[in-house]
């Protein structure tokens, strides 16, 4: 999750039902209890990443990469098989690759091992000290998400000390900067390095993950797409004057006119292959007008009205069916006794799969309607541009079919009775780049969270304990059924 995330987790209410209305398949991979030695390397390495700072302000990422690095070397890796290098020496990033047969293309594995900062006296406890209390593993990243930053150490570990032969290439990637700074790792090793992370599809445990409900399974997400996160910087400039002598031509009335203008404009309503599948799926499992209404707009032609009262009910049903664009910041004029000399608003986009970063700049230069608004694009550095990158999200596809049916019969076994729910993300990750690399990327995770203990980001950020271990037996599984093991 990044500083961008927008929690898309479904509610717990409408999926609570689906318990009870899904079929039960007979075959069901089901956990296994971990062995002692797996459990304490699980323990060891979680711990250690926790303790090694790797927030942008103070931390660092290459002493985490090269601390798994020694880990994965220990354990047998060939030094041929690892990368290591960024863009400076604070922003390592390690790239791993655990050799198959071959007999199929490689799949990735995404995980950033940078975290958002955490200060000491906002916490109970202290934020990179790995503490184990009431049935929680307690610090920053224990859930965003150096918990699978060490299942997937974990699990490449396990592997290799098995002698386990995959028949694809492996690769996982440790990466800096998803959160924030100006080092993303993915975004760099994609542009420098794209040999080492060529695959056929990407994993991406920042995504996704099984929601539960006071101890029940009640829906398990893959986040199959998401919307892209841009920035576009309002500027109105005036040569201002002295208040007493106001003009017409006023830069902060130019910028609170294109402001207004952008309140009351929606973006076209557009389903894509995705989210079509999502809204069938929910209009099954809710009742009375939120069905009939779901069943409305899934039609062609969509149903107007139902439209509206969806996205009026739900932020976020409204954020899957549109590109949305905010306003976030406002900074105007610098005397009170003075014409403003300039006129400055963010507004934040999350634009659907599909348009270009440049795209919407154009549209929203339209819904302005102002020459005098000039609309720049801002990088998630702060770097301010002129025009924005022609990048955009990849047109939803469905899912890659051997992952789902691993995620189906894993779920079955591991949290019985709930759906498994191919969704977009109205938030944004690293799979953004690995998309637009023309690879399909998949939000996954093991981990189960109780929908009101989401702490990503948050103070006393925590995991319970069992959560943590069920996902470093599911990784391990669930890798090896992608890779022609059981
Ligand atoms: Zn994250």
């Amino acid at each position: 999750m990044s500083k961008f995330f927008l929690c898309h987790r479904i509610r717990a209410s409408v999926l609570f039902l689906a318990c009870s209305l899904i079929a039960l398949y007979s075959f069901a991979q089901t956990p296994t209890p971990l062995d002692e030695p797996t459990h304490k390397l699980a323990h060891d390495i979680f711990q250690q990443l926790i303790e090694i700072n790797t927030t942008d302000s103070v931390g660092n990422v290459s002493t985490a990469s090269k601390a798994m690095q020694q880990r994965l070397l220990d354990a047998g890796f060939a030094k041929e098989d690892m990368f290591l290098g960024g863009p400076n020496d604070r922003k390592e990033n390690l790239v791993v690759r655990y050799r198959g047969t071959g007999a199929k293309k490689p799949i990735l594995i995404i995980c950033h091992l940078d975290v958002v900062e955490a200060r000491r006296e906002d916490w109970t406890t202290d934020p990179f000290k790995f503490v184990e209390k009431d049935g929680f593993y307690y610090g920053r990243g224990t859930q965003d998400m150096k918990n699978s930053d060490a299942i997937l150490v974990t699990t490449f570990i396990r592997l290799k000390q098995q002698g386990y032969k995959p028949d694809r290439d492996l690769i996982l990637a440790l990466t800096a900067d998803e959160e924030g700074g100006k080092s993303n790792g993915v975004d760099w090793l994609v542009k420098n390095h794209r040999d080492l992370i060529q695959a056929e599809f990407v994993l991406n445990p920042d995504g996704g993950g099984v929601d539960m409900d006071h101890g029940k399974p009640v829906s398990v997400d893959i986040d199959a797409t998401e919307k892209l996160y841009g920035d576009y910087q309002l500027t109105v400039t005036n040569p201002g004057g002295h208040s007493s002598l106001p003009v017409p031509d006023n830069a902060i009335y130019h910028l609170a006119g294109a402001l207004i203008n952008l309140q009351h404009h929606e973006f076209p309503f557009e389903l894509n292959p995705v989210t079509r599948a999502y809204f069938e799926r929910l209009s099954t499992l809710e009742t009375g007008q939120k069905a009939a209404d779901l069943k409305a707009i899934v039609q062609t032609p969509p149903d107007k009205e139902a439209i509206a009262r969806l996205a009026a009910g739900s932020p976020e049903w409204n954020s899957m069916m549109h590109t949305t664009c905010v306003a976030t910041r406002l900074e105007a004029g610098h005397a009170n006794n003075a014409l403003p000399q300039m006129a400055q608003a963010n507004v934040n986009c999350r634009i659907l799969p599909g348009y270009s970063l440049e795209e919407i700049r154009q549209q929203l230069i339209a819904i302005f309607a102002d020459p005098k608004v000039t609309v720049r694009y801002v990088t998630d550095g702060g770097e301010v541009f002129d025009t924005a990158p022609s990048r955009k999200q990849l047109p939803a596809v469905a899912i890659n079919t051997q992952v789902m049916q691993a995620m189906e019969t894993l779920t079955k076994g591991f949290w019985p009775g709930a759906p498994v729910i191919p969704t977009m993300a109205t938030g944004a990750s690293d799979s953004v780049y690995t998309m637009a690399a023309g690879m399909p990327s998949y939000g996954i995770n093991g981990i189960a969270i109780e929908t009101d203990d989401i702490r990503a980001h948050g103070k006393d950020e925590r995991l319970p304990i069992d959560s943590y271990y069920r996902g470093v037996d599911f990784y391990y599984q669930f890798v090896k059924m992608l890779t022609g093991g059981e």
